[in-house]
């Protein structure tokens, strides 16, 4: 079996398994490579005066992780830039949002190089290198570049936009070019893979065969699409251990006979929180009757705190939240709780078992985790909804779930109510289909298959050097 050499951004295996970490990459890469032999690689998340290039090789938690330290300005130009200001913004469909500074894309082609110059030499000749997410497109061009004949796969975690969307990108013709030095191109929904293909097609002028191999400018990948899931097997332990129990027990004391609906995000601009907020005061102006029955625990987990849109939203959501617990308030009653903080895997295992609703509504989102988790921890007698936006990558597979626009307060609002009132029968059958989904596809079907698609990509075919020498 080949080794599998995994790189991205940060590299943050948790410790214990049943420590939550926040993101869902760390998770499922983790998982993926306690199975593989191999090497996690990718930034400390600290920086240093002036590069390095050192690599500092650890294990943790059953993992072998490689880490370099980036310089500040690597920091700022790579990833508080290019990444975070550009990519993720527009890749969410946020192009009033996205930034274009020639600062960052400068910082990002020169930490991809870096990327590459560093991961060089652990890379083996057999050894399959699978590269994950946005901050690393150029990843393949850069390791071609510099030699390296292996099998290169790419998976994107966030979505990719429509056709037209990615054209306000500047340079976005470079940034396809250089995708296509991957063998294997894997996104989380059809939807994605199609945005991705028309652009070849229709803005490009490659061409698309029916295996799902696209062709431009003598290049050639394979492009697919792989949702990724959890690591059920792992959820499935931690809401039996002790803490989840004692978490559980905790919110079933502190709800006081009222139904829980519970949200789960990074505060994320992406994550749909302020429309929330405001679908859950229009509930509660239709419904009085369900005043002092029902609260919102909305757990928002800071996030990105470095870039100005972050810092507005979390402004904007403290000042709505707050606005409507004053409305809605009495002594005995807190219509919303929204804290600010992150919690263990096995701890929110308990908070959702214990939520009568899971809301989950992004604007935009590659897949979210959060809703597979919810639906993993319920008790199969007595199962929670979930509501879930249409525009989640999870909505193409959990459609037992109540699919909702996010963009409309009415519709997300009714969408609780009937989930509030939902009969017994109606929600163990819709739970159930979605607990199969949730198990069929989880972590290590994902990397399986990915695995498994890369590895049936053509060899990589290289000029000799003698070939690629101009006649004299
Ligand atoms: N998470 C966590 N603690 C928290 C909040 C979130 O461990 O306090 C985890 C959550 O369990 C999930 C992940 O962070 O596994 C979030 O993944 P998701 O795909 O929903 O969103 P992302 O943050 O990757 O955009």
């Amino acid at each position: 079996m080949s080794r599998l050499i995994v790189i991205s951004n940060r590299v943050n295996p948790p410790e214990d398994s049943a420590v939550g970490t926040t993101g869902g990459l760390a998770m499922a890469l983790s998982a993926a490579l306690r199975e593989y032999t191999g090497v996690w690689f990718g930034w400390s998340g600290h920086t240093t005066e002036t590069f390095t290039g050192q690599l500092s090789m650890q294990r943790i938690g059953g993992v072998t992780v490689a880490l370099m330290d980036l310089e500040e300005q690597d920091r700022q130009e790579y990833y508080n830039g290019y990444a975070n200001r550009t990519l993720w913004p527009l890749f969410h469909f946020r192009m009033d949002l996205a930034q274009y500074d020639r600062s960052f894309s400068e910082g990002y082609e020169r930490v991809n190089m870096r990327f590459a110059e560093t991961v060089l030499p652990l890379i083996e000749p057999d050894d399959l290198i699978w590269v994950q997410d946005y901050h690393l497109i150029p990843l393949a061009r850069e390791l071609r570049r510099r030699g390296v004949k292996n099998r290169i796969g790419f998976f994107l975690h966030i979505p990719w936009p429509a056709r037209r969307l990615f054209t306000i990108l500047p340079g976005h013709d470079h940034l396809v070019e250089a995708i296509l030095d991957y063998d294997l191109i894997g996104f989380q929904t059809e939807d994605s893979r199609e945005s991705f293909t028309d652009y070849i097609v229709h803005i490009a002028g490659g061409t698309l065969e029916p295996d799902g191999t696209v062709n431009l400018n003598g290049k050639q990948s394979k492009v697919g699409a792989f949702p990724i899931g959890i690591d059920a097997a792992e959820f499935a332990h931690a809401i039996e251990s002790e803490r989840a129990r004692g978490v559980y027990d905790k919110m079933t004391e502190s709800r006081a006979g009222r139904d829980m609906i519970v949200g789960v995000d990074r505060l994320d601009y992406s994550k749909g929180l302020e429309d929330r907020f405001l679908a859950y005061e229009e509930l509660l102006t239709k419904n009085p009757e369900l005043h002092e029955k029902i609260f919102l625990l909305q757990i928002a987990t800071p996030s990105r705190d470095e870039v100005e849109a972050y810092q507005e939203i979390r402004a904007k959501l403290d000042m709505v939240s707050g606005r409507i617990n004053g409305a809605f308030s009495t002594i005995e009653w807190v219509p919303i709780r929204y804290v600010n903080r992150s919690y263990r895997r096995d701890e929110l295992a308990g908070i959702y078992r214990a939520a009568r609703v899971g809301l989950v509504t992004p604007h935009r989102d590659g897949m979210n985790l959060v809703a597979k988790e919810y639906v993993a921890a319920q008790d199969s007698a007595n199962p929670g909804v979930l509501v879930l936006s249409e525009f989640a990558g999870a909505a193409a597979q959990m459609k037992d779930a109540l699919i909702v626009n996010p963009f409309s307060r009415e519709e997300v609002a009714d969408a609780v109510r009937r989930a509030l009132s939902m009969p017994l029968a109606e929600r163990r059958q819709r739970w159930e289909s979605l607990m199969h989904g949730v198990q069929q596809h989880d972590v290590t079907a994902w990397r399986d298959s990915f695995v498994t698609a890369l590895l049936a990509t053509p060899e990589p075919q290289f000029e000799t050097e003698a070939a690629s020498r101009p006649a004299a």
